[in-house]
């Protein structure tokens, strides 16, 4: 088994030079609702994610890899390290950098949470799952819930107590995801009985937490055919008494990258004993609300593709400074010539410039769209106009990022494999683990063709085009 060491490193400097310098996040720091913080703080725990993530998340990357997840009678195991690193992000609060403080967070803005999130995915991209649906899944119930369904499911969520999933993927209904047939039928009590299958759900089940609470899309009877007749519900795997709520696990994905995050075959209600609560009070309404999900997934994989492909960059600048090969090209003819660093030869030289355009151009878009969220966030109720006007951008660079991003971080990688020479083939080093785990970016969370009809069919036109 590999040695748990960290290999992740991050730019902060270039992280800051965004921030500040390009988006001016100084600008909103100290006014509501983001008085409680100055460039300092800011700082600060951008330093102290980076650090965190580096020490506790980076050295179960290749392990998580390696040893992946394992079923064993009929529950997920994940990999050595795992919860450890679980229990230690939810103790330092680091996974609620810019959740809301009625919740537990500490209230950042939107671009100071994202900058940090871009550690933890760095370090390890598939333990960083885990946490990320955590925090979607409380944020759509905390959206839509009941003040009931808050009660008793958002503080647990974002604690870290219990973990969350998004089920929508059935066998017959990936893309279209108003194929779906699972069933939800009403019980006298107001619950609904769920029936039927999900596959590909992500940590859809796994030793990290007390309990794991489904958010699933489902039809009611009657309802009408495709996505206007979805309902969505909350379906805890452990029923909150106590016992079992009839949520098995089918089998578990094993799969060309994150290895460390189980990707799960779940069976709801196979004996006729698995509970879901409707969120909210109104049946078919679960598209627009799992909407909510989606999107915030969607930049989380955008941060996933940043994170992996600057990660990949910079190992590969690593290796170029040290690895000696060959002369200067203006001696290429002379054997006794001294041997150079390759980040010398004009072509590798060319690799890296465009690694590192890519990437920033990635990370440049990302962090626009959070600081158009903080700026609708800061002028909401102050100035509707203007605040529409930065909803609009975010709705527009949603499917931009998710797209943009997860297809330029898997050629990043490659490039850096190419940089590495034969060593990046190689399992010593970080870079082909990174190629391996980025190819899923463009494919789940709606496929990047998905993602370019979202962008032409929906966003450009809302607004009467304003967008
Ligand atoms: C590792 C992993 C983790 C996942 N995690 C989750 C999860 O947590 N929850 C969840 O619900 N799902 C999850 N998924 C499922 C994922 O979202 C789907 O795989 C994805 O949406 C694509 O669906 P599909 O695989 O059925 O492909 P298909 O829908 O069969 O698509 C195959 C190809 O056809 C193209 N295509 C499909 N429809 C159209 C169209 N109308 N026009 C043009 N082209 C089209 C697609 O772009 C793609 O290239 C996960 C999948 C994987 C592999």
């Amino acid at each position: 088994m590999a040695k748990a060491v960290n290999q992740y490193r991050a730019d902060l400097r270039e992280i800051r030079f965004r921030l500040y310098e390009q988006f001016h996040l100084d600008e909103l720091l100290g006014q509501p609702p983001f008085e409680e913080w100055d460039v300092e703080a800011v700082d600060m725990i951008i330093d102290e994610v980076y650090q965190f993530a580096c020490d506790k998340i980076g050295p179960t990357n290749r392990v998580g890899d390696e040893v992946g997840c394992r079923l064993v009678d009929g529950k997920v195991i994940t990999p050595p390290g795992f919860k450890e690193a679980w229990d230690a992000l939810y103790e330092a609060g680091y996974r609620n950098v810019s959740a809301p403080e009625e919740h537990g967070g500490a209230g950042a803005p939107f671009s100071v949470g994202i900058a940090t999130e871009e550690f933890l995915a760095g370090a390890n991209v598939a333990f960083a799952m885990y946490p990320g649906l955590t925090v979607g899944a409380a944020e759509l119930i905390a959206a839509f819930g009941t003040p009931e369904q808050v009660g008793r499911y958002v503080h647990n969520m974002f604690s870290g107590k219990w973990a969350g999933t998004m089920c929508l993927t059935e066998p017959h209904a990936g893309s279209d995801v108003g194929a779906a047939t699972t069933k939800a039928i009403k019980q006298p009590d107001g619950t609904y009985k769920i029936e039927g299958t999900k596959i590909f759900i992500s940590a859809g089940d796994h030793d990290l937490t007390e309990n794991i609470i489904h958010m699933v899309l489902a039809r009611t009877e009657g309802a009408p055919p495709g996505t206007k007749g979805l309902s969505l519900f909350i379906v805890p795997r452990d029923k909150l008494t106590g016992g079992s709520n009839d949520v098995t696990v089918g089998g578990i994905e094993h799969k060309m990258g994150i290895n460390g995050s189980a990707t799960c075959v779940l069976n709801f209600g196979e004996n006729g004993n698995c509970v879901g609560e409707l969120v909210g009070t109104e049946e078919c309404r679960g598209m627009s609300q799992m909407f909510r999900m989606m999107n915030f997934a969607r930049i989380g994989v955008g941060v996933q593709g940043m994170a992996v492909a600057s990660a990949a960059y910079l190992a590969a600048l690593d290796y170029a400074k040290e690895r000696k090969q060959g002369p200067h090209v203006s001696k290429w003819k002379d054997p006794t010539a001294p041997k150079v660093p390759i980040i010398q030869h004009p072509d590798v030289r060319r690799m890296l410039i465009d690694m590192k355009a890519r990437v920033e151009g990635i990370r440049a878009l990302i962090l626009k769209l959070c600081a158009h969220t903080d700026r609708e966030r800061l002028l909401a109720g102050k100035d509707d106009e203007q605040a529409a006007y930065h909803k609009g951008q975010v709705d527009l660079l949603v499917p931009i990022v998710k797209a943009y991003s997860s297809d330029q971080a898997f050629r990043v990688c490659e490039t850096a494999i190419q940089v590495f020479g034969g060593a990046g083939y190689l399992r010593d080093h970080p870079v082909e683990q990174y190629l391996r785990d980025s190819k899923i970016f463009s494919i789940y969370e709606g496929t990047n063709h998905i993602q370019a009809m979202d962008l032409v069919g929906r966003k450009l036109p809302q607004r009467g085009g304003a967008n």
